[in-house]
């Protein structure tokens, strides 16, 4: 078993936090934590904090030997709300007609080999969260309360239903005042991410002929929720209820009956108290005044239970995604994520950031940097000098109590296999040639090695990398370019040329690259910075511009020395001219 990370990080201090709590409201007993997930739709990246967070401290708490359940309570007994946009073989006409049903009653999108909507979006999050390590026991709404498992929780709220709407109309009667726990208004990533969070949004409870009710009924007939209770004996538990979508009626036994679930601000606190959870953080959206997660706190006192310690979790953003989620109409899941980064990256950047931290998840150029930042903490970690808060947050990227997540076993620079990616399309035969140039004393066997990082870099350029920023080497040598060349220029090639041979490796070649410039005004080509007059820099920038068009006929491109080595030192000697 992994060791405990000994330093206080907020993983760590969430972890005391809730063993104590756990010890006292139930001591003995494995700690519970929760997350809820909706699956009404492709569930978002955003969504992935609701889930994070609590593993996270799951995790630690585990990592010091103790029991621990991590519940994710899949919604799926919500009702369809709409229809989302941009879904692969959902026709919005068609499936707007299942509105108002469970979400298990809707059928899958076509050619999905899932027998519902609920499993088909719910299975997608599985797989990303085994390739997370993610550890969790997961609950069917659905399967709860058909199977009549919160019986005597139903009847028991229907019982109080005075108390609870009391409760709520505490809110009702005074606004939630306007104050906005975010700086800037949320963007539609956001929103999104926000909708797929609980039902939140969901009516309170119906006001019907029989008062407030905090129990809908779904359907005889249509299976819709759009039904109003008429009549409720509290003695007998007979229920009339009324459809307005189809007209169906009838009257059930509620100490029998069960196809119907409490309202949302009842279900959330019922499932705290009959899971006893001690820890379940929420979104903004839960957290504001009169939200679930306050009002909850007054109801689970009905079902003797106690609120969760919950704290409020930030918006994770994604930068670089906008411009394809528009045309595609969606934002990206967990698994598109995962398919351009390890999932040890996405767990530390979860992990480096307390909850009410935002962040962003790069899809854009700045993965390569995050990269290049998680690959030198790596090697910090390694070499023992990285401070204490970094190696926690290290560890519980890498690897969980139950051991390490498989690693890249050579996990070259990020950046320089995007280029190589880019350069290679698709030729794997060239991609390893050029990557064992890389360090020719230890060049890379096969592939696989480089392997997955090397995939998830390729899948970066190819699907997140606008065509107008993608490497294309010449053909051809640019013979007018060559040919306009003054004397200092052609001299500078010159350089680079007779040395390429002696420097083929991506440090060789680096030394060289810079040397140029430094050894044409007389310096020497190791000279430091501060033995060169500034004009080297601009001499370094003319002659980098004047490579990157030689070679693929724009002012920048992957790094030089990548670069060169991605398209061969024989194509390099034709394309400068040699
Ligand atoms: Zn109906």
């Amino acid at each position: 078993m992994a060791q405990s990370t000994e330093t206080t990080d907020w993983v760590s201090r969430f972890a005391d936090e809730v063993i104590e709590e756990s010890e006292r409201r139930a001591p003995g007993k494995p700690v519970v934590v929760a997350s809820g997930l909706s699956p009404s739709g492709p569930i978002h990246l955003g969504n992935l904090r609701e889930v994070m967070t609590p593993h996270l401290v799951a995790d630690e708490i585990r990592r010091r030997g103790r029991q621990v359940r991590h519940l994710i309570s899949w919604d799926d007994y919500d009702r369809y709300r709409k229809v989302p946009e941009g879904v692969a073989g959902v026709d919005k006409k068609a499936w707007e007609e299942h509105i108002g049903k469970p979400l298990t009653s809707v059928p899958a999108p076509k050619g999905s080999s899932h027998p519902n909507w609920a499993e088909h979006f719910k299975a997608a999050m599985v797989e990303s969260l085994a390739e997370l390590g993610v550890e969790f026991d997961g609950i069917s709404q659905t399967a709860q309360y058909t199977s009549g498992v919160y019986r005597e929780q139903i009847l028991h709220a229907i019982r109080h239903r005075g108390d609870i709407d009391a409760i709520l109309d505490q809110y009702r009667t005074k606004k939630a005042p306007g104050k906005k726990p975010s700086q800037k208004p949320l963007d539609e990533a956001e929103l999104e991410a926000a909708e797929g969070s609980g039902a939140a949004g969901e009516d309170d409870g119906s006001s019907g002929s029989a008062g407030y009710f905090p129990y809908k009924p779904y359907c005889g007939n249509c299976e819709k929720d759009l039904t109003t209770v008429t009549a409720y004996d509290d003695d007998s538990t007979e229920l009339t209820y009324a459809c307005t979508a189809c007209g169906f009626s009838e009257t059930v036994r509620l100490n029998e009956f069960n196809r119907g679930k409490l309202v949302w601000k009842v279900d959330w606190p019922m499932r705290w108290a009959y899971e006893g959870v001690i820890f379940e953080p929420s979104g903004v959206d839960h957290s504001s005044p009169g939200s679930s997660f306050q009002v909850g706190g007054q109801i689970v006192g009905i079902f003797g239970g106690k609120q969760p310690i919950g704290p409020m979790y930030a918006f994770v953003g994604i930068s670089g995604m906008a411009k394809m989620s528009s045309s595609k109409g969606g934002v990206p899941t967990p698994g598109d994520a995962l398919k351009i980064m390890e999932p040890q990256l996405l767990r530390w950047l979860y992990a480096r950031r307390r909850p009410n931290q935002s962040f962003k998840i790069a899809f854009d150029q700045e993965i390569q940097r995050l990269y290049d930042e998680w690959d030198k903490l790596d090697a910090k970690v390694a070499d023992r000098s990285a401070l204490p808060g970094d190696v926690a947050a290290h560890a519980r990227a890498v690897g969980t109590a139950g051991g390490e997540l498989p690693r890249t076993p050579r996990p070259l620079p990020y950046r320089t296999l995007a280029s190589v990616a880019d350069i290679t399309a698709g030729h794997e035969d060239q991609a390893l040639r050029i990557l064992s140039e890389l360090d020719p004393s230890n060049p890379l066997g096969s592939l696989d090695e480089a392997r997955p990082r090397y995939d998830k870099a390729e899948a970066w350029i190819n699907t997140q990398v606008p065509a107008d920023q993608r490497t294309i080497v010449r053909d051809e040598p640019d013979a007018e370019l060559l040919k306009s060349l003054d004397e200092q220029a052609q001299g500078s090639l010159r350089l680079l040329l007779d040395g390429l041979a002696s420097h083929w490796s991506l440090d060789g070649l680096t030394h060289l690259v810079y040397g140029v410039p430094k050894v044409q005004a007389g310096f020497a080509a190791d000279a430091t910075p501060k033995e060169l007059p500034a004009e080297i820099k601009t001499a370094q920038r003319t002659f980098f511009a004047l490579l990157y068009h030689l070679l693929v006929g724009r002012d920048t491109g992957p790094r030089l020395p990548t670069l060169l080595l991605a398209v061969g030192q024989e194509r390099v000697r034709v394309l400068l001219g040699e």
